[in-house]
């Protein structure tokens, strides 16, 4: 992994963990503070002195040109990606529905396309092709194949969009009404939709077939809701992802009930900076605010002299929040409770065991 600008802190650290929350493990960390060579995004020695290691992958802290991919690919033998790559497959692992898969299959695409069309131009050269060794036929090919799918997807996204319509309707229509789970990466939004379904009984029926993958069925003592996790949000989101992006808050508009996830563990200022951004990008978005039910993760990690500094930070958005462990299980009946009151919808007890 390559990184040219100094005293990244956590940014790097998020980084990281975006690495192998997109399936990565990293073995060995390369900082490199010194000029730089544009053609290798790292110094050429420095590539050099890369290129003897022991790895399977290259992950570069930015994004890199098709150029530098090409360079660097020829140089390593081995599969260059940057920080597009790596949020691009974090988005095609968590993608719930349709609509956003196909936003991101089509922002992986349009990713593709340039580092393609490089390779084919030094294939038409007759150049010999590092690792990706392929011919300029096949090469030509891919370069069709993805000109052709670009196109295509864009014809399926129009009527995704008229699917998810319909979907919502529907599931209006049956009454159940929708909570979605969202927050920044590694908040805990995924622990935290175990632990809540794993702790009900699911609810098997009808309603619940056309569900995705991300989305689960909750009974809280005879009422049903639908529970969805969503990616969440990244920082500095490269541009090219920003339309994909768009297209998973898209769940979170129609949504009844947003658990906003924050990881209460993490600096007070740090919480702040990402509430902000957080609230801001719901309500450029088109949330209502007032559906936002905050939630103050991983509590069993915050120091007790932090409580008060994260009252104030919350207090700036809030008058109240939600404080579990969703690794623990703490405060997690109480967010039952709050759910139940909370979401709209009739409850609908059975007082006998007959129908
Ligand atoms: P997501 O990216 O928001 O879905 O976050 P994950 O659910 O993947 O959690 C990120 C990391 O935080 C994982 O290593 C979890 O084990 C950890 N984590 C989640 N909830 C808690 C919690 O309540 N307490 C502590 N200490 N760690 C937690």
């Amino acid at each position: 992994m390559g990184s040219k600008t100094p005293n990244l802190g956590y940014k790097l650290e998020e980084f990281i963990s975006l690495v192998e929350v997109a399936g990565f493990e990293v073995a060995e960390l390369v900082t490199q503070f010194a000029k730089t060579d544009t053609r290798f995004y790292l110094g050429a020695g420095k590539a050099r002195e890369i290129a003897e290691k022991d790895f399977d992958v290259f992950i570069a802290y930015h994004g890199l040109t098709p150029l530098q991919i090409f360079n660097l690919e020829k140089l390593f033998k081995r599969r260059v990606i940057d920080r597009i790559y790596v949020i691009l497959s974090i988005f095609e692992k968590r993608a719930g529905s349709l609509e956003s898969k196909l936003q991101i299959e089509l922002a992986r695409l349009r990713y593709e396309l340039p580092k393609v069309k490089e390779y084919l131009r030094r294939a038409k050269m007759g150049e010999q092709l590092g690792f990706m060794g392929a011919g300029e036929y096949a090469i030509d090919a891919y370069y069709r194949h993805i000109v052709k799918r670009i196109s295509t997807i864009r014809k399926k996204l129009e009527d995704a969009k008229r699917g998810r319509v319909m979907h919502i309707a529907k599931r209006r229509e049956a009454g159940i009404p929708e909570v979605v789970l969202t927050g920044y990466t590694s908040a805990g939004k995924t622990t935290l939709f175990n632990r809540l379904v794993n702790e009900n009984k699911l609810v098997d029926g009808r309603p619940f077939a056309t569900l995705e993958t991300y989305s689960r069925a909750l009974d809280l003592w005879g009422k049903k809701i639908v529970l969805t996790d969503t990616i969440g949000f990244i920082d500095d989101l490269p541009p090219l992802l920003i339309e994909s992006f768009h297209s998973t808050l898209q769940e979170i508009i129609d949504a009844d009930r947003i658990l906003l996830v924050i990881d209460g563990s993490e600096p007070p200022e740090e919480i702040a900076r990402k509430l902000e951004t957080s609230i801001e990008t719901l309500g450029e978005v088109g949330v209502d605010l007032e559906k936002i039910i905050p939630v103050v993760n991983k509590v069993d990690k915050i120091r007790l002299e932090d409580v008060k500094k994260l009252r104030g930070v919350l207090g700036r958005y809030f008058s109240w929040f939600v404080p579990v462990s969703a690794l623990t299980g703490f405060g997690i009946e109480a967010l039952k409770v709050v759910l139940f009151f909370q979401v709209p919808g009739y409850s609908i007890v059975r007082t006998s065991s007959d129908d």
